[in-house]
């Protein structure tokens, strides 16, 4: 009846409305999600989920810079395969709950990039918390890069695109078994192949809505369905003139995305997510916030991006 469903899910998903992510804040809102993807696998659909983790890896990441002293720091890629464990299990135990049964499951995933991506010349992707300049130089002496921000400094990684998400045959052979699969949570764990074949964890984040398109393609979705925190896309976000995008082709959307109406690192990587989908699956992409995502399926709610007239 229903189709091969990729959700994306957002911080808002993960933590509370503030951001604040205490384990408390971190089950409820999992909790609350998990009600939304339960009602759409029990309409019928097949569920794939995919999720965010800046709160979590930053959390991780400053635990690790506390204590440094003390136990020694773990690699950028193990923080990220630590958050896939922990929300995956959270995931797991509220879906569970939702369903009345046990085939779910969590995928350590990884996603191969390339280290000739432009992105590691030039890392912009501020993660963990803001520290003093002192602090600062201190971790740039352990081979971080450290940048000077309005409020003070952060670290900045790389942000390299999704190559493949390696581990795509595994949760589709679980789908197909039925299972509820939650897959390349924080964009995946990124890993690089060296010359000799062998993958190796790289320090970068990779967005968690570009690796959400390339998980469903590798599935074979047949919608993507991007949850974050508005209704909406929108035209002149953030004016008076703004906007809401309902039903659009890749062409026209490409067009709002050249004239700069979606701001970097939040609704840009989500809009090139969708078009990205479209444009290579024919399938439909939607944009729109976690609660309308049962009804953004079935009906005229949120951005919904087709590939073009064959719809
Ligand atoms: P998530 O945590 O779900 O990935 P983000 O915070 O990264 O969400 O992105 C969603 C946010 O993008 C919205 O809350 C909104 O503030 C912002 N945004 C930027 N440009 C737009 C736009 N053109 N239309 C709608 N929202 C936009
Ligand atoms: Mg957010």
């Amino acid at each position: 009846m229903g189709g091969r469903v990729l959700i994306a899910l957002g911080g808002n998903a993960m933590t509370a409305p503030d951001g604040s992510a205490s384990p408390a804040d971190q089950q409820r809102a999992i909790g609350e999600a998990m009600a939304h993807v339960a009602a759409l696998s029990r309409a019928g659909h097949e569920v794939v989920l995919t999720h965010g983790n800046g709160p979590q890896v930053g959390n991780l990441l400053l635990k690790n810079q506390l204590a440094a002293h003390v136990v020694p720091p773990v690699p950028l890629d193990w923080c990220v395969a630590q958050t896939q464990g922990t929300i995956g299990t959270l995931i797991m135990n509220a879906l569970q709950r939702e369903l009345g049964h046990a085939r779910v499951a969590a995928i350590v995933t990884r996603t191969l990039v390339d280290p000739a991506d432009p992105a590691f010349q030039d890392p912009v992707k501020p993660i963990g918390r803001y520290f003093g300049e002192d602090e600062a130089r201190r971790f740039e002496g352990h081979g971080q890069v450290w940048r000077r921000f309005d409020r003070g400094w952060r670290r900045v990684v790389a942000s390299p695109r999704p190559v493949e998400i390696l581990d795509a045959s595994a949760a589709v052979a679980l789908i197909d078994a039925g299972f509820t699969v939650v897959a390349a949570g924080g964009g995946g764990v990124p890993v690089v192949r060296r010359e000799d074949g062998a993958l190796t964890g790289i320090e970068a984040v990779i967005d968690k809505d570009l690796a959400a398109a390339a998980l469903a393609v590798a599935v074979g979705a047949t919608d993507l369905v991007i949850a974050t925190d508005v209704p909406n896309a929108a035209v002149d976000f953030g004016t008076p003139r703004a906007r809401p995008i309902e039903e659009i082709d890749v062409a026209a959307l490409r067009e709002l995305q050249a004239a700069g109406h979606f701001a970097g690192g939040s609704m840009g990587p989500k809009v090139e997510a969708a078009v990205c989908f479209a444009e290579e699956t024919g399938g439909r992409a939607v944009i729109t916030s976690l609660h309308h995502i049962g009804a953004a399926l079935s009906g005229n709610i949120g951005t919904r991006v087709y590939r073009g007239v064959e719809r």
